[in-house]
């Protein structure tokens, strides 16, 4: 047994089989004549690695769902990959080079397909031009194949794993609204990262800052992960295990009881109301936030449907059509009827990468300071007036509000307002119904933001608190690395007095204003705002019953007093 102290990434307790991502193996080919005897061996290994390819290619078609709209794109994207692998004109180039001139397959394969590759790009065709990827994709798997490099699949991740991880990027950490994962026990990652606050929403307890885990880890051991204590146990002895059981069933027996509070509407001991909304990444999760009673959706992460998307490498030049989001947005819509969903325009750069856009973020220096968020859409005005027309169409099927993120002028919503009325004529003359009052709002998580928060309440209709950037911009601590998270500080007097601000200058200007940042769903950090005034908080799904508990436990007056403390603590 090895007892490995981490810290807290998401709470709750579980025991599963570790899964264990190896890290990332460099393709290195190497190069060396073969005599003319040797030409049938490294053709025959070769042919060989092709077929391995090809029935891996089958077997994933047969696993494909005919009703599916991203399977069928997958499906003419392996057909592709077949025909590729079979292109008698390559296949005659590839063997006559080896016999002209003879060296290792890898080499010979290795050169052929750049040259395929160059020749495609270079012929002046779109679509051909995007095949040169493909060809390089396909190939790359063979020559994996024959160099026994074993490129990890995050769809390999099987239903009751620990997740043991150097990292996850966002894009497979979409694996948790696929399998029932059990654990997440990574070497890195911040307790405020995207794949933090995913795990919190699917209730997957997590330990980050495990050092050396990938290597002290065996593929298939038993682990139990403390998300709580920030601990995970490797391989425990057998009265460690049914300690464990037993407070695993003891937290059960919490989660029930706190389930109560479900059906009763959130307030304080002394009755007044509050207004809990979840925050969601997948039209999915819509149904589990009415399944913890939550108000409404205070925050739809759309960019997480795009990175969904991309989670298949092989779907990586398809970007989300006008349909598909439609389709995402009636669907929460319409799961939620009456009750408020703010869906928040594509929120993509940072460490959100969407690599089917071919944008130019991936060269940025510092991508967290660089073209994300409104600015990415505004650079884009397609992608984002897609995005618009999705969501326009989708409005009149429930009650729609659209949140600009990472605002810090008031010409970006200027600007984004000019291209909803667009978006609107466009609708009109197609005679496509759509609500022309949807309620266009800002995300405050910037200091640009909360500082002039009475300047964009002039022009918004209402604000939500992003407190993660917010925190993240206000004291320059990157929300995601280890080596400075004792700084990344929510209760920093800048941060509360920003919040403070943004709270007033929304006063003055009677719009709504709530907060959708992590501080919204912890039991710390929910009684500071709360005292501020807050009364629209919108959090993890999994967080509203216990919020619920906790705000029926107390007053008002207690609340102003906990929040004052704070407020005038230098
Ligand atoms: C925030 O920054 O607080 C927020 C809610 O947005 P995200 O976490 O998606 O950056
Ligand atoms: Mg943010």
């Amino acid at each position: 047994m090895n007892i490995i102290l981490g810290i807290s990434a998401s709470s709750g307790i579980s025991t599963g089989k570790a899964f264990v991502i190896p890290e990332q193996v460099e393709r290195i080919i190497p190069q060396f004549p073969v005599s003319s005897s040797e030409i049938e061996k490294e053709w025959e290994r070769f042919s060989k690695a092709k077929s391995k390819i090809t029935d891996k290619i089958l077997k994933q078609l047969e696993g494909l769902s005919p009703d599916s709209k991203q399977d069928k794109i997958q499906k003419e994207l392996l057909e592709t990959y077949l025909l590729m692998l079979d292109d008698p004109v390559f296949l005659q180039e590839v063997r006559q080079n080896l016999e002209e001139n003879p060296f290792n397959i890898e080499y010979i394969l290795d050169v052929k397909t750049e040259e395929y590759a160059d020749r495609l790009r270079n012929s002046g065709n779109e679509y051909l031009t995007e095949r040169a990827q493909d060809i390089c994709d396909i190939f790359g798997s063979v020559l994996n194949e024959l160099l026994n490099i074993h490129v990890f699949n995050i769809e390999q991740v099987p239903d009751g794993a620990v997740i043991v991880a150097r990292d996850l990027s966002p894009s497979d950490a979409i694996i948790f609204t696929k399998r029932k994962i059990a654990g997440l026990a990574l070497a890195e990652g911040g307790t405020s990262s995207h794949v933090a606050i995913l795990a919190r929403n699917y209730g997957i307890p997590a330990v980050f800052a495990l050092e050396n885990i990938t290597k002290e880890v065996l593929q298939g051991s038993k682990l139990i992960v403390d998300g709580t204590a920030g601990e995970v146990i490797v391989s425990p002895d057998i009265q460690t295990l049914s300690d464990y059981t037993a407070k695993i069933e003891k937290e059960l027996e919490h989660k029930e009881k706190i389930l109560k509070f479900k059906d009763i509407p959130a307030q304080t001991k002394d009755g007044t109301r509050f207004t809990l909304l979840a925050n969601i990444g997948t039209p999915e999760e819509a149904k589990l936030a009415l399944d913890q009673g939550a108000d409404g959706i205070g925050l739809f992460r759309t960019e997480f449907l795009f990175m969904q998307e991309t989670t298949t490498a092989t779907l990586r030049n398809h970007v989300m059509t006008e349909d598909e989001q439609f389709d995402a947005y009636r669907t929460v819509l319409e799961t939620m009827k009456d009750k408020p969903v703010t869906i928040r325009t594509l929120d993509a750069g940072g460490d959100k990468i969407i690599s089917s856009l071919e944008l130019p973020t991936s060269q940025e220096k510092n991508p967290l300071m660089g073209l994300r968020a409104i600015r990415l859409t505004l650079n884009f005005p397609k992608l984002f007036k897609t995005q618009l027309r999705a969501l326009y169409r989708a409005s009149v099927y429930g009650n729609l509000k659209i949140m600009l993120p990472l605002i810090t002028t008031t010409e970006q919503v200027v600007k984004a307002k000019e291209l909803i009325s667009e978006v609107q004529a466009e609708l009109e003359n197609e005679g496509i119904p759509f609500n022309k009052d949807v309620p266009v709002g800002i995300m405050v998580e910037t200091a640009a933001a909360g500082i002039t928060a009475d300047c964009f309440a002039k022009i918004s209709d209402f604000f939500s608190i992003g407190t993660n950037d917010l925190t993240q911009y206000t004291l320059g601590v990157d929300r995601e690395n280890l080596l400075v998270s004792p700084l990344y500080n929510e209760f920093h007097l800048a941060v509360l007095r920003l919040i403070q601000h943004t709270i007033e200058a929304a006063e003055s200007e009677k719009i709504p204003v709530s907060v959708c940042g992590e501080m919204a769903g912890k039991t710390d950090s929910v009684l500071i705002l709360a005292g501020m005034g807050i009364r629209t908080l919108s959090m993890g799904i999994n967080n509203i019953p216990y919020i619920k508990e906790l705000l029926s436990s107390i007053s008002i007056a207690e609340l102003q007093s906990i929040s004052a403390k704070s407020l005038n603590n230098l």
